[in-house]
């Protein structure tokens, strides 16, 4: 048996036809076995869903209580037999509930990994190294240009300014889902324990992370007046840092957190005067650290800097592809489009 009757690239994404499922499906289908709830990856209008709770949860947050015909929920380390083939849940280290997808048929393991990182942090379970033949991977940042270094030395920049400019506001911005509450998570294990405030576009989903994790006081913004918000941090969606929202801040310091801010001219681009390079994503050396550790000998390559990391992979001796899927990566240009 080869990969590819286990798994096979169609229009609505990866399709395990032995068990009737696709993973990630980016049009509705009958089945859909699903990494996290970021949402190119979680979309609504399946018929069934098989994922973490956690997954389950955000997606049922984001979309509302019909977002599927039914639900199925997995835990860590969980499988479960679909058709001829068996499924096993992972910790992906991503974002909470977030899982690699092990998909095993007569003696072959392929692992979709859906996005991925290989470090700490504090608001979801460490990823897992699950070995198998064929491991499926994000390049979000697969360059290698692309080294995140220390997400603590960053937050450490970010208090640093704080503690400088004690009349501006801090604004950081920070996607909705992940993102947000691990910046904050990482402000209060640095000791900052003044109460956060939050753009009322992320507070569903940080109070969801708040009932698995302590994220210490949270305010929202609508509520609180401009000489209240002199020296606090206030999360909220990037694409709010240069919209009207913004002008209810004490002369704001434009803060953005996110793997793009090690390319200079994305920073300058947005207008961000304090970029803090922290990502959800694998950097260049995790990505290719974590393909050689799982002791794959194909590599197929899902979506961002494909090219790059296919010829790494063929440099290696690897058998590697990349499979272009269209409508994964949107993650990131989320908008603030619903208010506060
Ligand atoms: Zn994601
Ligand atoms: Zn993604």
């Amino acid at each position: 048996m080869r990969a590819e009757d286990i798994l096979l690239l169609t229009p609505a994404g990866l399709c395990c036809k032995l068990g009737g499922f696709h993973i990630d499906p980016t049009r509705p289908v009958e089945k859909a076995v699903i990494t996290h709830g970021h949402s190119d990856h979680a979309r609504s209008g399946h018929g069934a869903v098989l994922a973490t709770q956690e997954t389950l949860d955000l997606m049922r947050l984001r979309y509302g209580d019909s977002f599927a015909g039914s639900t199925q929920a997995i835990r860590y380390g969980e499988s479960v037999n679909l058709g001829g083939a068996k499924v096993s849940f992972h910790p992906a280290g991503h974002v909470l509930g977030s899982a690699q997808i092990a998909v095993a048929a007569n003696g072959l393991t392929i692992v979709a990994s859906g996005d991925y990182k290989d470090v700490a942090d504090p608001t979801c379970a460490p990823f897992e190294l699950v070995p198998c033949h064929v491991f499926i991977t994000e390049a979000t940042f697969g360059l290698p240009v692309f080294r995140h270094g220390d997400p603590d030395g960053e937050i450490a920049k970010l208090l640093q300014s704080v503690a400088l400019f004690p009349e501006r506001a801090h604004l950081v911005g920070a996607y909705s889902l992940g993102k947000a509450q691990r910046v904050i998570a990482l402000i209060r294990k640095a000791g900052y324990d003044k109460p956060i405030y939050l753009h009322g576009a992320m507070e569903k989903i940080t109070r969801y992370y708040a009932q698995h994790m302590d994220l210490g006081e949270l305010r929202l913004v609508s509520g609180a007046k401009k000489a209240e918000l002199a020296g606090t941090i206030a999360l909220c969606p990037p694409s709010a840092l240069n919209e009207l929202w913004s002008r209810r801040f004490p002369d704001p310091v434009n803060a953005f957190a996110s793997g793009w801010m090690r390319v200079r001219a994305r920073a300058r681009q947005r207008g961000v005067e304090l970029p803090l390079v922290i990502s959800d994503h694998a950097d260049w050396d995790g990505l290719t650290a974590t393909i050689a550790a799982t002791g794959a000998g194909e590599i197929w390559v899902t979506h961002g800097q494909e090219d790059a990391l296919v010829h790494w992979g063929v440099t290696r001796g690897l058998r590697a592809r990349p499979l272009d899927i269209v409508g994964y990566g949107d993650e990131d240009e989320e908008t603030a489009n619903s208010g506060e």
